[in-house]
C-alpha cells in the first residue's frame, strides 16, 4: 500500500449555528485503501463527507487531495454515493448510467459498454431496459453504486452504502469494494454496520459529537487496544479461584466465565494460575471487536462529558 495520503483533512471544523457538527478533525487517508468512517447518529460523518465533496463550505481548516485543494476539475476523479439516493425515476436503468457517466466526462460509447458490464456485475442485466421506478429500493441502491464506480474514479466516497441491502447484496457490495481497492481505488465509506466495517476496512476513523476519537490502521488499533475480558471454561465447571492476578471480577454466563481484567494483565501468567486450580477447556483472550471498541470509546466519552 502506498503511504502517500490521497486525502488529507487538516483541522477541519464546521458549525450549523451553535451546533458544532465537526470540530477540528484531521485525517490522512492512504491511497488504494478501504477507509471506514464510523460514529453514532449525529456524530458528524455526513457533514465531513459533504465538506470533502465541496457540497458544504466548512468554516476552517484544509481539505487536500494529493496535497492540493479540491477543484471542480478534480471532482471527476472522485465518485460519491450520497446518503439520500437520487435517480431519474422515469429513465431506463442503462440510459441512467450512461447519462450520469457522461456528466463525469466519460464518452457515450465507453459509458454504454461499462454500464452493461456493471449491470452484469451487480446481477441487474435483466433490468437494463426497465425504468428505475420498477426497481426495488435495494436495486436502485445498486444502480446508484454502479453510477458511482462507472467513471473509474481514483477516490470513492460512499455514505451508508449498505443501508437497505439484504445480506446477499451486502456480500456482493463487499466483494466489489475489495476488488476496486485491489485495482488501486481508494474507498471511504460511512456506516453503522460495524461488523461490515471490521471485515473490509484497512483503516478507520471513529468520530463522536464532531470530534475524532481514534483513527488509524484497524489491525493496529485492535492490537493496541487494552484487553478487557478473557473467557474461561473449566472442564469440571468449577469456579475460578479468587484473587487471580489482574482479575477485577468474574461472572458466569451460559457456562462461560467472563473475567474482567486490568489493562496490562499478563494473560500467560493468568492461564498458568487457572491451570493450577482446574482443568481448562477454553481460555480465550481475543482482541476486542470493533463493536466493543466503538461502544467502549463512545460510552467513555459521554461519561466524561456528563461528569
Ligand atoms: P447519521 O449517522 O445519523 O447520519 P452523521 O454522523 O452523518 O449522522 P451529521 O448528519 O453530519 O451526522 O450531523 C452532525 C450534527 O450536525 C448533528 O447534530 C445534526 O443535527 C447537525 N446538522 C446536520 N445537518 C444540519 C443542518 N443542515 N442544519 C443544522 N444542523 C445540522
Amino acid at each position: 500500500m502506498n503511504s502517500q495520503p490521497i486525502l488529507s483533512l487538516q483541522s477541519v471544523s464546521k458549525s450549523y449555528g451553535t451546533i458544532k457538527a465537526v470540530s477540528d478533525i484531521s485525517l490522512d487517508i492512504p491511497k488504494a485503501s478501504i477507509y471506514g468512517f464510523l460514529g453514532p447518529n449525529g456524530a458528524g460523518k455526513t457533514t465531513t463527507i459533504r465538506s470533502i465533496m465541496g457540497i458544504l463550505m466548512y468554516d476552517s481548516g484544509n481539505i487536500l487531495i494529493d496535497g492540493q485543494p479540491l477543484t471542480r476539475d478534480q471532482l471527476d476523479r472522485v465518485g460519491y454515493l450520497p446518503e439520500e439516493r437520487g435517480l431519474y425515476r422515469k429513465m431506463k436503468c442503462i440510459d441512467q448510467l450512461v447519462f450520469l457517466a457522461e456528466l463525469k466526462s466519460v464518452p457515450r460509447k465507453v459509458a454504454r459498454k461499462r454500464a452493461e458490464e456493471w449491470l452484469e456485475r451487480l446481477e441487474l442485466s435483466d433490468w437494463a431496459e426497465k425504468k428505475v421506478d420498477a426497481l426495488s429500493k435495494g436495486m436502485q441502491q445498486k444502480i446508484q453504486l454502479a453510477a458511482t464506480f462507472l467513471p473509474e474514479p481514483e477516490l470513492v466516497i460512499l455514505d451508508e452504502p449498505f443501508s437497505g441491502l439484504d445480506p446477499i447484496n451486502i456480500e456482493l457490495l463487499r466483494n466489489i469494494i475489495l476488488e476496486e481497492r485491489d485495482k488501486g481505488c481508494t474507498i471511504i465509506f460511512s456506516t453503522h454496520i460495524l461488523a461490515e466495517a471490521e471485515k473490509i476496512c484497512d483503516s478507520i476513523c471513529l468520530i463522536e459529537a464532531g470530534k475524532k476519537v481514534l483513527d488509524g490502521n484497524l489491525e493496529k488499533i485492535r492490537k493496541d487496544y487494552p484487553l478487557k475480558t478473557v473467557k474461561v471454561i473449566y472442564h469440571n465447571e468449577e469456579k475460578p479461584a479468587e484473587g487471580l492476578p489482574g482479575v477485577e471480577n468474574m461472572e458466569l454466563k451460559d457456562g462461560i466465565w467472563k473475567l474482567a481484567i486490568d489493562s496490562g494483565t499478563d494473560t500467560d501468567l493468568l492461564l498458568d494460575k487457572l491451570r493450577e486450580t482446574g482443568s481448562v477447556d477454553l481460555f480465550s483472550a481475543n482482541r476486542p471487536s470493533l463493536e466493543e471498541i466503538f461502544l467502549n470509546e463512545v460510552h467513555q466519552l459521554r461519561q466524561e462529558v456528563t461528569a
